[in-house]
């Protein structure tokens, strides 16, 4: 596609086999899983881990002057933020709704996701109003979910910072998760998206998940032990549980059910007991009080 053709190899790769540009390899939180996987983080969260996390998230709204009144309406975030929440409320993770904005700009409702930090892997990027967007509308703390939705959203579907300890207040607007048209719920226009779960996924990310294929069949993974390895694969519509092995050599078939797989919406329907404790660790050790 010829977006993408300005976009670093990295992301090139990525957006042209998916449709979430996470980045998956900030090295201060694979530091972080490595630690948590000798018990560091887990002993710093004990205390913490004791009660459900509580998130409150705001939605951010980006359309064009001659937009539709029926593009990303308020009832149709709040469904979505609905169903966001009655599925993290089964992981013990209770998100409120703190509120919906809507800017009509025909330069934000567009975004290029053109920049990959080198070191962190944050995906900076777009235009100098577009940060300035982010940075007058993304309150609270570390510990504040937002979303932003854009009309158009070049070089993938979707993607969400994924959370890196120790990072700096300044840097804070860099953290959200962002959508395109046609992905969120009641949408039907992305193939197999009309469900909802790319927030669900995306919002995965924000909690500091890697997808259940990250390194394919070698090495660690996502840093999860009861997520069987797999390879990534694009939506095609089936669900194929139980029978799709794509490391034979390895335990167990491909989570396709799996909210951080790229299954189709109406497949992808759980995480792990290894995620979310995952996701409480993280938040506890990284978010928390930041
Ligand atoms: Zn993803």
């Amino acid at each position: 596609m010829a977006v993408a053709s300005y976009l670093p190899q990295t992301l090139q790769e990525r957006s042209s086999d998916s449709e979430c540009a996470i980045t998956g390899t900030s090295s201060s939180l694979v530091k972080a899983l490595e630690q948590h996987k000798n018990g560091v983080v887990s002993s710093q969260s004990v205390e913490g881990q004791a009660a459900e996390i509580e998130v409150t998230a705001y939605f951010h709204v980006a359309v064009f002057a001659n937009s539709t009144e029926d593009t990303a309406t308020n009832e149709m975030i709040t469904a979505q933020f609905e169903l966001l929440k009655d599925t993290y409320a089964l992981y013990g993770i209770n998100l409120s709704l703190g509120g919906i904005a809507r800017e009509v700009n025909d330069t934000i409702a567009v975004l290029s996701v053109w920049n990959l930090d080198p070191t962190d892997t944050w995906i900076t990027g777009s235009s100098p109003e577009t940060e300035d967007y982010w940075k007058r509308t993304r309150t609270g703390s570390y510990e504040t979910l937002h979303v932003y939705y854009y009309e158009d959203l070049i070089g993938t579907a979707a993607f969400c910072n994924i959370v890196i300890p120790d990072r700096p207040k300044s840097d804070y607007f860099l953290d959200g998760c962002h959508l395109r048209k046609n992905v969120l719920l009641g949408e039907k226009n992305a193939p197999y998206r009309e469900y909802g779960t790319s927030l669900i996924h995306e919002v995965g990310h924000w909690f500091g998940l890697y997808h259940v294929f990250q390194g394919g069949c070698e090495g660690e993974g996502d840093y999860i032990d009861d997520t069987p390895a797999s390879t990534v694969t694009s939506a095609d519509g089936t669900c194929p549980l139980g029978t799709k092995d794509t490391c034979p050599d390895l335990p167990g078939t491909d989570m396709v059910n799996n909210f951080m797989d790229y299954t189709a919406d109406p497949c992808r329907e759980k995480f792990t007991p290894g995620q979310k404790t995952r996701m409480h660790d993280v938040f506890w050790a990284v978010r928390s009080g930041k």
